[in-house]
């Protein structure tokens, strides 16, 4: 079986899921109405991680919907990705970076997702004019690396991954090109079984400028032999995989468990990178996200945990503002510190705000 028909081969309706998890005609209701506003899709290889007799499995929590998707608190694009958009498929943030939504499929749709506004629903929001995107990149000299993402950028046919990197790679102004992918995770045989795609990153990196893979473990138990094997099978085509965590309620917001990923990550080769806070998300935020003084307390005893090489991770807040650093908590103050920022002037700006136990995010603190 190729990729593209194990891919086929997905959990996308109840029935399929009912081949592996029981639910009750209550949730059976509840979860057809959430599927018709954000579609389920898991891979059978992911699905064989859940423990199906633990209806609190946190591999479960990321991939099978919820009633808690209900609840519409928050919104569905946190991070001002529509005010920096410069043409459908292409935003440009900060000043280094440009960044390509490739598709608006993926593997799995992760019930966490930041893009839960896009992944496998009609959208205008992706890439249509490559050419136009490769003139605008070329034509931005300021611009020295590219965040091709999604959705999931390795779902696209190979040879659809090489025009990418084709055009981009001859652009000398670019010093590296990453790509954003979860495959690594949910459906590793997508990098297994296709000899081409691993020589075609193979030959798109140089000692001067690299292929990166920036991927999503999220729990110890996404650690599997497979998994392991497709991060080893890229870093043997000469790619850097760096890991960024999102810290979720029910999944990994104890110190234990996060700990035990970023020591596991560094063991197959996964260069700890972020530990995200959870995005103010619709249909996300009410169940997964941890509050912000919370999610400090989690990161420092992890770190408490773990060796330097393992937490050179920063724990961020991806804000329409910029990346900021949540770096203390002291005398009723959370402090924080732009890492990357909107706005150039504010690149590195130390700030504070009064705590309280609630606020999730920069805009819920005074
Ligand atoms: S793979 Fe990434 S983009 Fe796709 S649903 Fe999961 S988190 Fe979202």
């Amino acid at each position: 079986m190729t990729w593209q028909e194990e891919l086929k081969e997905n959990i996308c309706t109840i029935a399929q899921l009912k081949e592996y998890i029981d639910l009750s005609t209550d949730e059976e209701q509840h979860l057809r109405e959430i599927m018709e506003i954000h579609p389920m899709s898991i891979t059978r290889y992911y699905m064989s991680l859940i423990d199906k007799n633990d209806p609190n499995d946190p591999i479960r929590k990321m991939a099978v919907p919820s009633e808690e998707e209900f609840s519409v608190i928050g919104t569905y694009d946190t991070s001002g990705e529509q005010e920096n958009t410069k043409m459908p498929g292409l935003q440009h943030k900060y000043q280094q970076t440009a960044l390509i939504l490739a598709t608006n499929s993926c593997a799995m749709y992760c019930r966490h997702c930041f893009r839960k506004r896009l992944v496998g629903l009609p959208t205008e929001e992706t890439l249509r004019r490559f050419n136009d995107a490769v003139n605008y990149i070329g034509t931005h000299k300021e611009v020295n690396n590219v965040l091709i993402t999604g959705g999931d950028p390795f779902v696209l046919p190979t040879n659809v991954i090489a025009q990418f990197l084709d055009k981009l790679s001859p652009f000398s102004h670019l010093e590296f090109i990453r790509f954003g992918s979860r495959v690594p995770v949910t459906f590793p045989n997508r990098i297994l079984d296709d000899k081409e795609l691993l020589t075609l990153l193979k030959d798109n990196t140089t000692k001067s400028k690299r292929v990166y893979v920036v991927t999503q473990f999220n729990h110890p138990k996404e650690i599997t032999p497979e998994s392991a094997d497709a991060v080893d099978a890229l870093i043997r085509s000469d790619v850097i995989v760096n890991n960024q965590t999102v810290l979720l309620h029910g999944v990994n917001d104890n110190p234990e468990t996060l700990a035990e990923l970023q020591n596991k990550l560094v063991g197959i080769g996964v260069n700890p990178y972020y530990v995200f806070q959870c995005r103010p998300v619709k249909r996300v935020k009410s169940h997964f996200q941890v509050p912000l003084y919370k999610g400090y307390e989690i990161v420092e005893e992890a770190k408490k945990r773990l060796n330097g090489h393992s937490k050179r991770f920063k724990y961020i807040m991806s804000h329409q503002t910029g990346k900021i650093e949540i770096v203390g908590i002291m005398d009723g103050y959370i402090y924080f510190k732009y890492h990357q920022a909107k706005e150039y002037d504010n690149i590195g700006k130390f700030f504070k705000r009064k705590l309280n136990n609630t606020a999730g995010w920069l805009d819920e603190l005074d």
